[in-house]
């Protein structure tokens, strides 16, 4: 073997040294502080509910939830429910291609309910359009968006206030996805105000589906919400949703407890 011999002056060799360990302390400080990001991000996930999507609060702690504490407070936890849209699954293979299915990204604070990967393109009458709508599953008996009225003025419409799945006389919308497109001629409503509850939440309060109730959000920009419907299942976790506009109004980001006022 062929050994070459160099020589190096003394200042050089020390200059070199120096040179590395400042090189190996940067590369030590770098591990240290993306070590340390991991450690932090491993345990905020493992103490957050992973599963809840309630509301903005995405990392309450697993039985310590911002929803849980209002309930138990006898106030009613607020979910934002931003633009979204729900659909059939011959419109998903239709918008995704044939065969496919709607992949979980979150799941929400309603049992079964969950936020879904895939998201559509939402186009009005004056081709104004509303990007990356998310899908919420499971897929449904029908097509519809929701949007917020700030949305609909975008997109040029004035869709009636409804409850989910009530499309007669709603707004004409295009869902467009990376496979096709679905024309839905009465689409997009605005959703009403509403409180997920039990049978035997509807009991305590006193109230059926044809009740409307008023709700008081206090703060800064305290109000007080009226013609607030009760959606009543047993599947149902108790829980008001509000879309952007009326939660923005209020000053509420989800996970709030808000008040029910009782006529006297
Ligand atoms: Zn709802």
């Amino acid at each position: 073997m062929l050994e070459l011999s160099i020589r190096i002056p003394a200042t050089e060799l020390r200059y070199q040294a120096t040179a590395n360990r400042t090189v190996n302390n940067r590369a030590l400080i770098i591990e240290n502080i993306t070590q340390n990001v991991i450690r932090r991000l491993q345990s905020t996930s493992q103490n957050s509910t992973k599963d809840c999507g309630g509301c903005a609060f995405r990392q309450c702690n697993q039985g310590k939830r911002e929803c849980d504490q209002a309930e138990a407070q006898q106030k009613i936890p607020v979910g934002v429910s931003a633009r979204h849209a729900h659909v059939t699954q011959s419109d998903l293979e239709i918008l995704y291609g044939s065969g496919h299915q709607l992949t979980v990204k979150a799941a929400l604070y309603q049992p079964e309910a969950f936020a879904a990967v895939e998201t559509v393109t939402v186009v009005g009458p004056r081709l104004k359009a509303l990007e990356s709508v998310r899908i919420l599953g499971p897929v449904r008996s029908y097509s519809q968006v929701e949007i917020a009225k700030t949305d609909a003025v975008r997109l040029g419409l004035d869709p009636p206030i409804r409850d989910s799945g009530d499309l007669m006389g709603a707004s004409p919308v295009t869902l467009i996805g990376p496979a096709g497109s679905v024309y839905l001629p009465e689409g997009a409503i605005c959703a009403a105000r509403h409180i997920h509850m039990k049978p035997e939440q509807a009991e305590t309060f006193g109230v059926t589906e044809d009740d409307r109730l008023k709700v008081r959000v206090s703060g800064e920009r305290a109000l007080i919400l009226e013609n607030v419907r009760p959606k009543i299942d047993p599947s149902y976790v108790l829980q008001m949703h509000l879309d952007t506009d009326d939660s923005n109004a209020a000053g509420l980001k989800g996970g709030e407890g808000l008040e029910v006022l009782w006529d006297e």
